[in-house]
């Protein structure tokens, strides 16, 4: 038997207790949480066999209150005496996609990144469209091609057509970026026909991991009009390991910045608030920017209310992001292609200029958030190295 030892100030301390799927070199994956820098295998500690499965879904179909009363138990079991066959270092183990993704939506709620998108976009225009302070916008993504961190991500090819060329041409991205961004998974679905309001959005969504959603912006560009974005963005999106639950966010809610106009009545609500989650984009290592999700203009309550409002059903494992997040300022900007203005304004990675991705280079989103009594959440990290296209 062992105690655990956690160091102090570590971004996985005792309140956060996020999940994961893990394996040991020959071993099945099943699901785990992560204390300091230890994973503790809870279908070792924990007598229920949804914790043997290899993805969270079968637990998070469970519900919200069983959700609570297992944070109350591994709260007070990784507080004392483990087994010493639960406990890995997390350098050891290796970490699988950890829910089995059911749909996926991307919505676009930042509205610094829409407003910088439409001025690249659509120069001659109102920055925002006339329907984004109304609804937040986003489109049905594919939930087969979400990958796990450290998933090597093939550079897509496809149709491009720059606004001075005549005729389109077929290659491998030249424009392939990043967007930085937290994403919501649904623990408990809803029916086909209802709706999840606002006020409940605690009872349906489980936790927050970190998002890369790939994207090949000369594809994208292309393609886009007038029914969004398609083969530029599902090539692949890259999820981070751990699973924040909700729970571990609770000093971390604060305010939206504001809205104005005041949406719908259905978009209204108790649980209309913001995350205080500070994200690092780290370029082969050498950080270039600090996206702040509290600058959000929608919120994660809001959103999941309108991805329902028609009434459609969602399933335990859906994910739905936020979009990229972006600030005011502009070492805030989560895409390369706003970061560097369309190309424009390369920044400096390692004394080199550099816009788009090239073969070879890496980018890791880690992120942060307050916890109780002065703590930080840690949501780890989301990485990829982008290799040649085939
Ligand atoms: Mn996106």
């Amino acid at each position: 038997m062992s105690v655990i030892e956690v160091p102090q100030n570590s971004p996985f301390g005792r309140d956060n207790l996020p999940y994961g799927v893990f394996s040991v070199a020959g071993g099945a994956p099943r699901v785990g949480t992560r204390l300091g820098d230890t994973v503790v295998d809870l279908s070792v500690v924990l007598d229920d066999p949804v914790f043997a499965a290899p993805s969270l879904n079968p637990f998070m179909a469970q519900g919200p209150a069983r959700w609570a009363q297992v944070r109350e138990s591994i709260s007070a079991i990784v507080a004392g005496d483990l087994p010493d066959n639960a406990l890995h270092p997390v350098g050891g183990v290796r970490l699988h996609l950890p829910i089995e993704v059911g749909d996926y939506v991307d919505f676009y709620a930042s509205e610094h990144h829409a407003s910088n998108l439409g001025r690249l976009f659509r120069p001659d225009a109102e920055p925002l469209m006339p329907n984004w302070k109304h609804l937040p916008v986003g489109y049905h993504g594919r939930s087969g091609t979400v990958v796990v961190s450290g998933t090597g991500i093939v550079r897509p090819c496809g149709q491009r057509k720059a606004p001075d060329e005549t005729t389109p041409s077929f290659g491998p991205s030249q424009r392939l970026d990043i967007e930085a961004e937290l994403g919501f998974v649904v623990g408990a679905g809803s029916g086909l026909g209802d709706r999840i309001g606002v006020d409940t959005f605690a009872e349906h969504v489980f936790g927050a991991v970190l998002v890369n959603d790939w994207s090949a912006r000369d594809l994208q560009a292309w393609e886009y009009v007038p029914l969004g974005p398609h083969l530029g963005k599902s090539f692949a999106t890259s999820v981070s390991p751990w699973v924040v639950p909700l729970a571990a966010l609770q000093a971390a809610r604060v305010p939206l910045p504001g809205q104005d106009p005041q949406p719908l009545p259905y978009l209204r609500g108790s649980q209309d608030w913001g995350l205080d989650v500070d994200l690092v984009v780290r370029w082969n290592g050498e950080e270039v920017s600090r996206p702040p999700y509290k600058d959000m203009y929608w919120s994660p309550a809001q959103m999941l209310a309108h991805l329902t409002v028609n009434g459609a059903a969602t399933r335990t494992g859906d994910l739905f992001a936020s979009g990229t997040i972006s600030g005011p300022g502009k070492h805030q900007r989560g895409a390369f292609i706003e970061l560097t203005w369309g190309g424009r304004e390369p920044v400096t990675v390692h004394g080199e200029q550099r816009s788009f991705l090239q073969d070879g280079d890496e980018v890791t989103i880690s992120a942060t958030a307050p916890g109780p009594n002065d703590t930080r959440i840690g949501f780890g990290e989301v990485t990829g190295t982008i290799l040649p296209a085939r």
